[in-house]
């Protein structure tokens, strides 16, 4: 593809893309009087216009069946939940049985760390990446501490090696290799949250059997944004939010993978609830715990169908673009996003932005990382007054997300725009 740096080529694009309609599909937010150039939906996804209807859908049910409803609602809520396996199995890359919908996404990850990980006298090391997200660090930290362990000796963070700012593939592995038989798990992000860096997931996977650790992944930054294959790399578990690129609304219901392998596994140690509990016997409520022999034997309570109608709305937006077609215009998108900011600082003294987002397609989704050299608060200014969303992160990074669904080439051409008029100016 040779790109160009012109409106016209932008008009072009957007008219030849076979997912141009779906921007329609969603609310696009209006900053000081004008329709604003989103770029923040790897942070909450827009709503779609389809969203009220399925959640008034509910409403409704509710107050015209009551607790009827469960069984007699035109979408019983007692298998409220049994709607996303099907839609979820290639936006994560599993099976049916190994995909629940369910709870948050840092109440997931503790979840999945109670039953994957139980750390002993000797195999009792997390191996994660360094500056993960807070909230997994704070989730990993607090499981350390509840097993009476020292997270100084129990966490091994991965970082980047001296002024890089992505981590390699090797260095993890190595990691892995060295801490050999005391590593139980080996948990991280499938994409980091600060670099947009996309992990070899199927690698990591691979390294931490191979010192039989278990392995799992946050998705947050992953699911709806890059190809994911969970049950072919054979991955353990992982977990996602749906409030991201899934678009599903803040704090939306989340999501869980657990391998085949494990499902059946009715042994394996975990935290009941009812809701996992045997469908065809659980209002006999018996003592003693039963689990569904599928990722559902995981659940807790009975399904947040609210919010889950939002999921529903969401979801259904991405059966009908295809994932295939939504990686494909993301990969066009981002490409163009770099060539802009390569144009950009070829036509500067000296190079204002670096580029912390690998280079390499397979890196990289939907986000691109600005490291802001020279006038990053004067840039970002500058964006929120032409009302493009974009997300400061301290000490001067500028992350940008254009998501296939609702963003268009012009969106980004204009975005460049913008910045180039800045960093221009002297
Ligand atoms: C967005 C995000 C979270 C947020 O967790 P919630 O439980 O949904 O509040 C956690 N971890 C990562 C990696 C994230 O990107």
């Amino acid at each position: 593809m040779n790109y160009e740096n012109t409106l016209a080529f932008t008009k072009q694009m957007d008219a030849d893309d076979p997912l141009k309609h779906f921007r329609e599909q969603f609310y696009i937010p209006v900053i000081n009087g004008r329709e604003s150039i989103y770029f923040t939906g790897n942070s909450l996804g827009l709503q779609p216009k389809t969203t009220q209807d399925y959640v008034v859908d509910e409403l409704e049910d509710w107050a015209n069946f009551g607790v009827e409803g469960h069984f007699h609602s035109t979408h019983p809520w007692f298998s409220y939940h049994e709607r996303f396996p099907g839609l979820l199995a290639d936006i994560i890359g599993g099976l049916p049985e190994e995909i629940v919908v369910m709870n948050q996404l840092t109440v997931n990850l503790h979840l999945l760390m109670t039953t994957f990980y139980r750390p002993g006298t000797e195999r009792y090391k997390i191996i994660c990446e360094a500056k993960a997200f807070p909230s997994d660090q704070y989730a990993i930290e607090s499981q350390v501490r509840l097993h009476g362990l020292n997270p100084d000796e129990a966490i091994i963070e991965v970082s980047p090696r001296e002024g890089a700012h992505c981590l390699r593939t090797d260095d993890i592995v190595t990691a892995i290799q060295q801490h050999g038989k005391s590593v139980a798990l080996v948990l991280f992000g499938g994409i980091n949250y600060y670099t947009g860096q996309v992990f070899d997931m199927q690698a990591i996977a691979e390294a931490a059997h191979t010192v039989g650790a278990y392995c799992g992944f946050d998705l947050a930054h992953a699911a709806g944004n890059i190809e994911l294959k969970m049950h072919d790399w054979n991955v353990d578990f992982a977990c996602w939010c749906s409030y991201k690129y899934l678009n599903s609304g803040p704090g939306g219901v989340a999501g869980a993978f657990i391998h085949q392998k494990h499902i059946t596994d009715t042994a394996l140690p975990r935290l009941a609830g009812w809701w996992g509990y045997d469908k065809a016997t659980r209002f006999q409520m018996d003592k003693g715990f039963r689990p569904i022999p599928t990722a559902e034997g995981w659940q807790l309570s009975n399904a947040p169908v609210l919010s889950m109608a939002a999921h529903k709305a969401a979801l259904d937006i991405f059966e009908d673009a295809g994932m295939e077609n939504i990686l494909a215009k993301g990969k066009l998108l981002s490409n163009y996003l770099l060539f802009i900011l390569d144009e950009i600082n070829n036509g500067l003294d000296e190079k204002m932005i670096e580029v912390i987002t690998p280079r390499t397609e397979s890196e990289r989704g939907c986000q691109v990382s600005m490291l802001m050299l020279q006038k990053g608060e004067a840039v970002f200014e500058a964006l929120k007054q032409h009302s493009v969303l974009a997300d400061w992160r301290e000490p001067n990074v500028i992350r940008v997300a254009p998501v296939p669904l609702y963003n268009t080439f012009r969106d980004v051409f204009t975005f460049g725009q913008i910045v180039k008029a800045i960093l221009t100016t002297s």
